[in-house]
């Protein structure tokens, strides 16, 4: 029993336990609604964005329905590798909780089975294949007989749908817990949106009855930004020095070799950067995450294989060196950043090479021409927003169904684009073309029929006497990096098909006649020449002191950092993330109060009772050092 427990009666009201037991005033969005509907013995579908806050939509109702009486609660979760974290932090707030899964011995599982039938325990964690083996089922069936058995929270609910990006057979059977224990309430969680995952989890799980509770995508924190590719590393270097030094962050790349370079670079120049792909050592794969997770700073560089159920609050920013495949994708791996609610940015290096290698890709698989047909339409929608001149958070949120106006948090509203109509230079490409496959009867690559069009007399030009072509000079007045963005753009657009079978080769394709015709308008950004020398974007500058700390006194930023000194030395003690002590805007609220006293750290953002009554000495003792 927690400290807190012993001094009064626990109440079992939401709001109680949110502020006894979390330290936080209010329950955000939609978590009231579903806090109170769980507890009181409801089924949820919860689908909120990551960051949106769904682990107390299932923690508090649990704590509600123990202290009333009604028993444990078990939650399903696919994260063997992180259950741990979760169970500390629970500990961390005074909350009795645990976990079964492989990693622990026989005689840890069995203790923990004792405490779980004895009622000891209010939330136990568990992974889908141990929930149902017939041991396990045994024990809830005795908890169920005693009524002690209170809810069933199921995280990551998308598991169990084929549509969704995870699908995890062991999902499929825990349609069970409903058959078996249909008076226990159950609450599933995703930050997955789409119609089709969302109606297969109501029907897999059995769900028809649930109440649907769907939050806004939006993450308003994250500032979207993409900028045009040309030397990958070097940009992505550029970016981390000038705005993000010293603050965590993942790197995504589409290779295993890409990942390994990029790290390697970046550690090169000073950077704390890591490895993650599944082809590393799986040890060695498990240690650069704990590192991240638990070190201050780390940049991860790593395939998509990184980052589910990460729940690492303060990530500062999601850079993308290659092109994901959908908005699906674009929109889970950026959404890793910011979950504290404090500035993030998403950045992403996107060019011609990206556009040609995901057409390829879908080209080349096995799939049948209907889904190929549709790995194209998400494609292109992407490919949208990567072109796009107007807003980028309209874009993103209006393909998850939300209607919004421009966001003044992404690179488009902050520095509204110079836009060219490029509509005339696409037409004097295709049709040089179309002339230089007439002339020649076979294909160019892009870098000849720039020069063509540019009225260079080089070699290959003389070679093919492609100087007696029509179109030949006749774009003089265009530069390179223009060409090229009107190249990508139709490539983007499918105007343009990129034959790689023959040396990179450009074709005409159907979509060439209406831009052909005029009917169809190209509207351009003007090439950034030097994006480093925009102004630096306020919100999120160097460091991870200053974003969070920004607005402290001097004073104010010593109190900081004697703080995180502090609890980067407990945290190594508890082997737990820094963060499940207490998060950085937590600290950064304590440095600016500076408080005499322990009574006054009482109301604090993220001070429950528990970690009053732990830590609160302590704290004022950092403080005195100062
Ligand atoms: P999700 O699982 O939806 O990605 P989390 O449950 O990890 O999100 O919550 C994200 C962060 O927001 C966590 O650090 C959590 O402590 C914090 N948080 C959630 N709800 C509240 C609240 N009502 N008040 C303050 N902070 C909250
Ligand atoms: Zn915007």
């Amino acid at each position: 029993m927690s400290l807190a427990e012993a001094a009064a009666p626990a109440s079992a009201d939401p709001r109680d336990i949110l502020r006894d037991v979390f330290g936080y005033e209010q329950f955000r969005g939609h978590q009231a609604a579903i806090v109170d509907h769980v507890a009181g013995g409801g089924d949820a579908l919860v689908l909120m964005p990551t960051g949106g806050g769904k682990s107390l939509c299932y923690q508090v109702p649990a704590i509600a329905r123990q202290r009333a009486g009604l028993g444990i609660t078990v939650v399903v979760s696919p994260l063997i590798a992180l259950m741990h974290d979760q169970v500390g932090a629970l500990h961390e707030a005074g909350v009795e909780a645990a976990f079964l899964n492989s990693s622990l011995s026989f005689e840890q599982a069995q203790d923990v089975e004792r405490r779980l039938l004895r009622g000891e325990i209010t939330l136990l964690y568990a992974a889908p294949e141990r929930v149902t083996t017939p041991r396990f089922l045994d024990q809830l069936d005795r908890l169920a007989q005693r009524g002690q058995l209170a809810l069933f929270a199921i995280d990551e609910a998308h598991c169990v749908s084929q549509w969704g990006h995870d699908f995890r057979p062991e999902y499929r059977q825990l349609e069970v817990l409903h058959t078996r224990y249909p008076q226990v309430p159950r609450i599933a969680l995703t930050a997955t949106a789409d119609d089709l995952t969302r109606a297969d989890i109501v029907e897999r799980l059995q769900l028809q009855e649930a109440r649907q509770f769907v939050a806004s995508f939006d993450r308003p924190n994250i500032r979207y930004r993409i900028v045009e590719k040309s030397q990958p590393a070097q940009q992505l270097l550029r970016f981390i020095e000038q705005e993000h030094e010293g603050d965590a962050g993942v790197v995504y790349c589409q290779s295993r070799k890409r990942v390994e370079e990029t790290a390697a670079f970046l550690a090169q120049h000073g950077i704390d950067a890591l490895p993650y792909h599944a082809g590393l050592d799986a040890e060695l794969r498990q240690r650069n995450q704990d590192r991240f997770l638990r070190e201050d700073g780390i940049v991860m560089v790593a395939t998509i294989a990184f980052g589910m159920g990460i729940d690492k609050p303060d990530v500062r920013f999601v850079a993308h060196l290659d092109l994901p495949k959908n908005i699906e994708g674009y929109y889970q791996e950026t959404g890793r950043a910011g979950r504290d609610g404090l500035p993030a940015q998403a950045w992403m290096a996107y060019g011609l090479q990206d556009v040609v290698n995901q057409r390829r890709m879908i080209d080349e698989s096995p799939a049948g021409e209907e889904f190929k047909q549709g790995l194209r339409g998400k494609l292109d929608a992407l490919l949208a927003l990567a072109e796009a001149t107007d807003c980028r958070r309209v874009r993103l949120l209006a393909y998850f169904g939300e209607h919004s106006g421009p966001c003044g948090n992404c690179d488009n509203c902050l520095a509204p684009p110079q836009v060219w109509d490029g509509t005339e230079a696409a037409r004097m490409l295709l049709s040089t073309i179309y002339r230089v496959q007439q002339a020649s009867g076979i294909g160019f690559g892009a870098g000849h029929l720039m020069d063509i069009l540019r009225g260079k007399a080089t070699e290959k030009v003389a070679q093919y006497g492609h100087d007696k072509l029509s179109t030949f000079g006749i774009g003089a007045q265009l530069s390179e990096p223009q060409l090229r963005a009107v190249l990508r753009q139709l490539v983007a657009i499918g105007a343009v098909a990129v034959d790689a079978e023959a040396y990179n080769t450009l074709k005409l394709t159907e979509g060439s006649r209406a831009v052909l015709r005029g009917e169809r308008q190209i509207l351009l950004r003007e090439s950034v020449a030097q994006p480093a020398s925009r102004k630096r974007s306020t919100g999120t500058r160097s460091g991870a002191v200053a974003a969070v700390a920004a607005g402290l006194t001097a004073e104010g930023q010593a109190r900081y950092a004697a703080l995180r000194a502090w609890r980067a030395e407990v945290a190594k003690a508890h082997n737990l993330p820094a963060y499940v002590i207490f998060h950085d805007a937590t600290l950064a609220a304590i440095a600016a109060l500076d408080p005499q006293d322990v009574g006054q750290l009482e109301g604090v953002s993220g001070i429950g009772a528990r970690k009053l009554a732990a830590y609160g000495d302590e704290v004022i003792r950092a403080l005195r050092a100062v």
